[in-house]
């Protein structure tokens, strides 16, 4: 597992979205899952089937394998937040979300089965989290040894993960205009 990335902290900020784990509680995050994955729908249906499936850079996913790497964030997500509840430090197996995409051919991931997967992908995972008993959510999973977190961090992280991937697939089909008159360009969108 050495070429994993490291985990987020606990009170991550993301640099990019800004978004501060510190400042999300649970409703905040459902909110945001929801509201993301609604919003991510509705920019997907808009785009060419070219536009959906072109990656900006060859080392940047296109807008469908975004898509699915969301709903599996939200899968997996929903199960290691069921087994934090349940078990004592459950240790998650890694999502290795590249090995993922190829393995499962997001690429080619018909737009109408996609778009059908990430919504029950999101209700469930919002049942879920309704689920979790208010005393539970400083019960704790591990990946690595040493990367412990809360059942509370699994749900910010996949809350910044749906908001996250939203902007990247807004930035990709919808790129800044060019600064025809000198202005700076506005700041990555956010999607409404
Ligand atoms: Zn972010």
């Amino acid at each position: 597992m050495s070429d994993l990335p490291p985990l987020f902290g606990e009170d991550h900020t993301c640099p990019t979205c800004r978004l501060a784990y510190a400042d999300l509680d649970v409703d905040r995050c459902l909110a945001l899952v929801g509201e993301s994955t609604t919003a991510l729908a509705a920019l997907l249906a808009t785009v060419s089937d070219e536009a959906l499936r072109r990656r900006p850079r060859p080392e940047v996913w296109s807008p469908v394998e975004y898509a699915c790497h969301v709903r599996d964030v939200l899968l997996t997500f929903a199960v290691r937040v069921h087994r934090g509840v349940r078990e004592v430090r459950p240790v998650l197996d890694p999502m290795y979300a590249d090995w993922r995409a190829e393995r499962f051919g997001y690429a080619a991931t018909r737009l109408d089965v996609l778009l059908a997967e990430l919504s029950a992908a999101a209700q469930g995972f919002g049942d879920e989290v309704r689920s979790v008993p208010g005393d539970a959510w400083d019960r704790t999973v591990a990946r690595r040894p040493e990367e412990v977190r809360t059942v509370r961090w699994l749900v910010r992280q996949a809350a910044h993960e749906c908001v996250h991937h939203l902007a990247d697939v807004t930035a990709s089909v919808r790129p800044a205009p060019p600064r025809t008159w000198g202005a700076a360009a506005p700041p990555s969108p956010e999607g409404s």
